[in-house]
């Protein structure tokens, strides 16, 4: 991978509605993390832009140009798509590395090749999917079938914008929406590449139409809008309950995908090299900004102390640097203002009594850039605010249990359910996992792992719904319920005269 190649960042980001750049009178600053330099600015979309593009979504689905093209036209746009995000694939990653921070390496790897799939995903998706028929009811046939909800909105987070925001766009436009898409404020960039780039496939313009700004405004007018169909938002829990109830005045149906405290449960007889590298991935990948982060490390007394060890000498010993860097592991966090709030949890840590094992500190060797040293704390109760508010930077907090029951109970003490790692060797104990664990998605003797074809989302605060295949399917159709007389049925016939 290149490391000074020839791309270029955009000196403003414009709201663009059916192809048109818009103009607004103000601007948001674009910083890029590692430098604390501004590379770029968002042109705020106001209410009124909010309002046209969501009126041009409306008129282009009505238009039918997408919304009744045929499913192979729509697949194959979307493979255009993906063959498209494929050939700017480095291109794609340098700009969501420069924007958000996380490793140029990992950014290529794994946020854009997870877009691209997201694509191509739903175009396989799309081509296989049917209606369903009953016809159990002698002389009716029922058939049930599926038409695309309208307008989504679709409102996304900075901490893998191209990844996560593009599975809401493919997945609307996959089953014939139009779409308003919010990036972050904080990083337009990736995603509004991507928006270009669609222009230069055979998508219809007014399909997809973006706008950015900030939450208080831009999400807030796209939120509240009396002509959106559905709104799926991923981010935080405290926007997405006032989205939730922004959008409920409408009665428009909501995917919140929020944050996330997941536990990471390690038994005794797990294999412990492997458990505890999925540990080190699984909170220091992209810089721990990762809703899926395995943010609590619960340790079962026999392998704690050695654990305590062998994981704060791998915090230590994490690369950090210039997220361009092949070899960087850590880059910096991915804005100020998220900076200082992971800084206080390492105060609030010491406030509470906790053992800092590993960092705590803004990153030595760096004149510039949000760079916070990967962290690791012992807790010495699962009531302590670092373990139960998401800090959402490379920060673990280290909790020992002594039984199953114990370890489960305390992975369930928190208001977040969104996901829980296991690992163990005992089958009955990744049953009992499975079973008891309050948690939208478990995973036993692995790292992260995202399936696209199953659901995704998360139980408590941790959100509303799901999103994959069918999740998706049902959330961007109405379902319609045709029933058909096959023969002639006898009639009840009022109006004739005497009751019978
Ligand atoms: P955020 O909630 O601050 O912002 C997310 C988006 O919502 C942004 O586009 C923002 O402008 C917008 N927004 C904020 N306030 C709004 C309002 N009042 N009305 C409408 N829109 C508003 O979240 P963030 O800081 O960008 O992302 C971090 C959070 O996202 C973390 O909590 C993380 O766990 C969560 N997240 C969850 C998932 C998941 O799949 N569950 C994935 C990634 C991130």
């Amino acid at each position: 991978m290149d490391l000074a190649p020839d791309y270029s960042i955009p000196q403003r980001c414009f709201p663009v509605v059916a192809g048109d750049r818009l103009k607004g009178d103000f601007a948001i600053p674009v910083i890029d993390p590692s430098t604390e330099e501004q590379v770029s600015e968002v042109v705020e979309a106001d209410a009124a832009v909010v309002d046209l593009a969501v009126k041009t979504a409306r008129q282009t689905f009505q238009s039918g140009a997408w919304s009744r093209a045929s499913v192979e036209k729509r697949a194959a746009v979307l493979n255009q798509i993906a063959d498209k995000l494929e050939a700017h694939a480095d291109e794609l990653a340098w700009l969501e590395c420069r924007n958000i921070g996380s490793p140029l390496t990992q950014c290529r790897s794994r946020h854009v090749t997870r877009a691209i799939l997201n694509f191509r995903f739903f175009a396989e998706y799309i081509s296989q999917s049917g209606g369903d028929s009953f016809t159990q009811q002698p002389n009716i046939l029922t058939v049930v079938t599926r038409e695309p909800v309208g307008v989504a909105a679709l409102i996304g987070p900075w901490n893998a914008p191209i990844a996560l925001t593009t599975m809401k766009m493919a997945s609307a436009i996959a089953f014939g929406n139009s779409c308003v898409v919010k990036p972050s404020e904080y990083s337009p960039l990736s995603v509004g590449r991507v928006v270009e780039l669609i222009e230069e496939t055979e998508l219809p313009a007014g399909v997809i139409n973006l706008v950015n700004g900030r939450g208080a405004v831009t999400g807030a007018a796209l939120s509240s809008h009396p002509d959106i169909d559905v709104l799926s938002f991923t981010g935080g829990t405290v926007a997405g309950k006032i989205i939730m109830q922004a959008a409920g005045a409408n009665l428009v149906p909501v995917t919140l995908e929020l944050g996330g405290k997941s536990a990471n449960i390690i038994f005794d007889d797990a294999d412990f090299d492997r458990a505890l590298d999925g540990a080190v991935l699984s909170i220091f990948a992209n810089n721990g900004q990762q809703c899926l982060a395995g943010s609590r490390i619960l340790l079962q007394e026999g392998i704690a102390e050695r654990f305590f060890e062998e994981f704060a000498a791998r915090a230590r010993a994490l690369k950090i640097g210039d997220p361009l860097a092949p070899d960087t592991e850590v880059g910096p966090l991915a804005n100020k203002q998220h900076f200082d709030r992971v800084l206080s949890y390492a105060d609030t840590a010491r406030e509470e009594g906790a053992k800092i094992l590993a960092g705590g500190r803004k990153a030595e060797g760096f004149e510039r850039g949000y760079y916070f040293e990967p962290t690791v704390v012992v807790a010495s109760s699962n009531k302590m605010k670092v373990c139960q508010e998401e800090i959402f930077g490379p920060f673990a907090t280290l909790e020992t249990f002594r039984t199953e029951e114990e370890a489960f109970a305390i992975a369930n003490d928190t208001n977040f359910g969104l996901n829980a790692y296991v690992w163990t060797q005992s089958v009955e104990r990744t049953l009992a996992a499975h079973r008891q664990l309050q948690a939208g998605v478990v995973n036993v003797n692995s790292p992260i792992v995202r399936e696209l074809r199953a659901p995704f989302g998360g139980f408590k605060d941790s959100g509303v719904g799901r999103e994959g295949g069918k999740a998706c399917e049902d959330f961007y159709t109405e379902q319609k319920t045709t029933t058909f007389s096959t023969s002639d049925n006898p009639l009840h016939r009022m109006g004739i005269g005497a009751a019978e």
